[in-house]
């Protein structure tokens, strides 16, 4: 990162003579003479709103809800709360899943809501600059309103700002052919705990002068550093798509299929679904407004190919399917034939989670890597031991194959207890811990994983990342008590 600066807020010696935090009333009157009283506001309703994330995680309100416009305004505020000892929840849109941007006990909530600004495309370099409180769905439209494509895609693209996909590194449906929210971020800005800002916005990607400091923010969930800014890679849009739905009588050859589907459409494989015979089960007996284009079987997957048309990403699929079937490796498959159809194939996969809350009375759920060839292994393992836990709960097991990412839900009909969710959670990692796999796969930890952080992260992995944490964040300002973070 290029640039080290410091905005002046005045802020040497606002700690308390025991090194408590200063009185709420005074900090606030400190912000607010230092960046504007219109950017901090205490009202309770306001407060209650910024208290949590979609997560539900139990949050205390937030002393105040601070609301820069700039990136001087992130340093100044970070300034006075790095001297004062002054606890800060960063927060994006909030739609994340593991309560990191829930606020704690007397923290202070900054939400990058209003820095909103959003630069031309650069249809030269295929970049696109941005300020962090941008939604996703806002990135996506420019980038497609100048014929190019930004590749990162998640159902909360509508509210979660592209800060909080970088803080998360958020990955979705198209990580097998694009790569996460990492591949994505060519340039970033950066403020740290004592108001120092990290600018590297030239958008170049090859840069090998040193550490490259963006990657230490990307991913590290706020604990390092506030997200202010971000150059954005853009790919050329896909021409059209074709979506397949296919299914499989033995699921032990789905790792087969992934393969044989990389090596036939190459960087055309758009994505590769799977669900398991529960999830389908579950879909059709449980919730309305879903057709399953084939009767349920053991696995289905949507496949999706690109092309420069219809025509040919059409030939492409068809090919690729009629091949595996005549050898025997798929069952049944149809092709949408409209795009109503493809809309209706991939709301069983992308709507399914709006419908938890008329299924069920809670849901218990997991977002955890395996490596490919041991999928079903694990789906295997872990359906007969959670139907042993909880024999009255429905089992969901559905992922993104080729990124080893495997979510299960389990679907609860009776309340929530605390005893069932830790039968569920240990269960399920220590199936991922004995199978390799990783605690998260792309929601990170934040508040909700933390206990489980170190099965699958040794002791000399998470106390590096403490050290960094201690060297850039000494006051231990930033997202306390999320993430690695102490
Ligand atoms: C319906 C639904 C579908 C989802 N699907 C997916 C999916 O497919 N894949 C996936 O990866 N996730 C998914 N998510 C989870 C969530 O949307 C992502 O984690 C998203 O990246 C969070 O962005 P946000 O702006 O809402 O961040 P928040 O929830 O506000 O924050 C998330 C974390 O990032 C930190 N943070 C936020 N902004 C900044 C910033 N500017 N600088 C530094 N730190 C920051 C917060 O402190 C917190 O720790 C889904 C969520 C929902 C509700």
């Amino acid at each position: 990162m290029a640039v080290c600066e410091q905005a002046d807020s005045g802020a040497a010696s606002e700690r308390t003579p025991d090194g408590s935090p200063p009185d709420p009333a005074a900090l606030i009157a400190r912000l607010a003479e230092a960046i504007g009283p219109d950017r901090i506001s205490d009202d309770p309703d306001l407060r209650t709103r910024h208290a949590t994330d979609w997560s539900g995680v139990p949050a205390a309100a937030p002393l105040a809800v601070v609301r820069p416009r700039t990136t001087e305004e992130v340093s100044a505020v970070l300034q006075i709360c790095s001297a004062a000892g002054q606890p800060v929840a960063v927060q994006g849109g909030r739609t994340g899943l593991c309560g990191g941007a829930a606020t704690g006990d007397g923290e202070i909530a900054l939400s990058l809501d209003r820095m909103t600004g959003l630069s031309t495309v650069d249809r030269r370099a295929g970049t696109l600059t941005v300020e962090a409180g941008v939604t996703l769905a806002a990135v996506q439209e420019a980038a497609e309103e100048s014929g190019l494509f930004y590749a990162v895609d998640i159902g909360a693209r509508g509210t979660a700002q592209i800060g909080g996909t970088i803080a998360t590194n958020a990955g979705g449906i198209r990580v097998l052919r694009y790569g996460m929210t990492r591949e994505q971020v060519l340039g970033l800005e950066v403020v740290l705990a004592d108001g120092t800002v990290l600018s590297d916005m030239s958008g170049m990607q090859k840069n090998n002068t040193g550490i490259d400091l963006k990657q230490l923010f990307i991913g590290s969930e706020g604990s390092l550093g506030i997200v202010t800014r971000a150059v954005l890679r853009l790919h050329p849009r896909p021409g059209a798509t074709a979506t397949a739905w296919v299914t499989m009588d033995d699921e032990t050859l789905l790792p087969d299929l992934l393969a044989s589907a990389r090596a036939a459409l190459g960087p055309a494989l758009g994505a590769f679904e799977p669900m398991w015979r529960d999830y389908l089960e579950t879909v059709s007996t449980r919730m309305s407004g879903f057709s399953l284009p084939l009767d349920p079987a053991p696995v289905a997957v949507i496949v999706e190919c690109f092309g420069p048309d219809e025509a040919a990403a059409r030939e492409a699929l068809e090919g690729f399917l009629a091949d595996r079937m005549e050898a025997g490796r798929v069952t049944d498959a149809v092709i949408a034939s409209s795009v109503d159809q493809e809309r209706r194939i991939w709301a069983v996969r992308d709507e399914v989670p709006a419908a938890y809350p008329t299924a069920f009375k809670a849901i218990i759920p997991f977002d955890v890597s395996i490596p490919i060839g041991r999928m079903n292994a694990a789906v295997g393992e872990m359906r007969s031991e959670l139907t042993t836990a909880l024999p009255d709960a429905d089992l969901l097991f559905y992922g993104h194959l080729g990124d080893s990412n495997l979510h299960v839900v389990v679907g609860l009909h009776e309340a929530l207890t605390t005893e069932a969710k830790h039968r569920a959670e240990a269960i399920v990692y220590d199936r991922v811990r004995a199978l390799g796999g990783s605690v998260s796969a792309e929601h990170g930890i934040g508040r909700s994983k933390r206990r489980w952080l170190a099965h699958t992260r040794s002791a000399a992995e998470i106390e590096t990342m403490r050290r960094l944490k201690a060297a850039l964040d000494p006051a231990g300002i930033l997202n306390p008590g999320r993430s690695f973070a102490a």
